[in-house]
């Protein structure tokens, strides 16, 4: 393993930032694998699973066993973990300006294609070849002019020209869960399976471009923009929920991280015969099908279902508390499915998302990821 320093945008006078990328293997050797945590800055469960991998990678690469090369950010987010406003942290959104660290991720197809034009030819491994070093490229000269804009451009230049890239978060209180592209459905319930996912969701476009989508998306792109020319089969990326923010504990992370190894085991990066495949625990659900489960009214909100568990359509999810009146006033499930994730907090207010159900009857369309 050997560590690297990537020094970022500077904020200001005496204001640096650093982002650490540990890489594992020999670069060529075999597929790419870029792993990251925590680009919401404070998803804990994240960067502990990130340290959990960090030794099992570094065991498996003493004893020879890495056949690719597997980079590993176990901070993805430097700027935002330096955020706290009143003694609480405050990930998810750059207090600079408002936006999401996980949103607005550049579409480098375009950039990729002025690179690749002429250049292509009629080996899919070697055009594959060609079109990682031009995405790498594209993302490289995208333009950066504050510290959050060089993160994500340093972010999106180290994964996009990988075989596999895994963005690991938390969400506030849940199940395990991925979010990964349609076209790579097969993939995500293999990965599911492993991780013990309980909703896998699915989408071609969630909206506001996330990190995994603007990995994944210039593929599909390229092959439609050079289609005399073929391709393998690209990148899988997904995003995956390790839970809750209050869920670190040792042996789910050794856990987690050994389920990431046997995915890198599966798909080349890892040397050794993959054992079988867990039952998974859910089939995939459609990203559009997701129910926002929404408060009506002000109030203190009383679960009746915990993550993981599974509703039925017009089942109580949760009441939530006049705190005036004392009426207790009932939010009911419009889906039937598995309820993955419901908020940390227990107070609402009129229109606030409480919980999200994996169903299959909504076809919402739009922005399908929160704010
Ligand atoms: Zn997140």
């Amino acid at each position: 393993m050997h560590p690297q320093t990537i020094e970022l945008l500077r904020a200001g006078p005496g204001l640096r930032h650093t982002l650490t990328v540990l890489h594992f293997g020999t670069p060529g050797s075999g597929p790419v694998a870029t792993i990251q945590a925590a680009l919401h800055a404070d998803e804990v469960p994240a960067m502990l699973v990130a340290q959990a991998l960090r030794g099992q990678l570094a065991a498996l690469e003493a004893a020879g066993h890495l056949r690719g090369e597997v980079r590993l950010i176990p901070v993805a987010n430097p700027v935002g973990l330096a955020q706290q406003v009143l003694g609480i942290d405050q990930g998810r959104f750059d207090l600079r300006d408002g936006l999401n660290f996980n949103r607005g991720y550049a579409d480098v197809t375009e950039g990729a294609a002025a690179l690749l034009a002429g250049r292509l030819g009629a080996d899919p491994a070697a055009n594959a070849a060609l079109v990682r070093t031009a995405l790498a490229q594209a993302a490289e000269s995208l333009p950066a002019a504050t510290p959050v804009q060089d993160l994500k451009r340093h972010l999106l230049r180290l994964a996009v020209a990988s075989d596999i890239v895994l963005d690991l978060h938390c969400d506030h209180e849940a199940a395990m869960h991925l979010y990964a592209s349609t076209p790579h459905a097969a993939t995500a319930v293999e990965f599911g399976a492993l991780l013990g996912a309980q909703a896998v969701l699915l989408a071609e476009e969630s909206g506001d471009s996330p990190f995994d989508e603007a990995c994944s998306r210039p593929w599909p792109a390229l092959q439609q923009r050079f289609p005399a020319h073929p391709l393998t089969a690209g990148c899988f990326s997904a995003t995956v929920e390790l839970r809750g923010q209050a869920d670190t504990d040792h042996a789910l992370a050794a856990q987690d991280a050994a389920a990431i190894v046997e995915f890198l085991r599966r798909h080349g990066i890892v040397d050794g015969a993959p054992a079988p495949l867990p039952p998974a625990l859910c089939e995939p659900t459609q990203l559009a099908s997701s129910e926002p489960v929404t408060s009506p009214q002000t109030g203190v909100v009383v679960f009746h279902v915990r993550p993981g568990e599974t509703v039925s359509a017009g089942q109580p999810v949760a009441d939530i508390v006049d705190v005036e009146t004392g009426q207790a006033v009932p939010v009911l499930a419009q889906s039937a499915g598995v309820l993955y994730a419901r908020i940390a907090t227990r107070w609402a207010l009129p229109g606030s998302r409480i919980a999200k159900i994996a169903g299959r009857t909504l076809a919402r369309t739009g922005k399908l990821l929160g704010a």
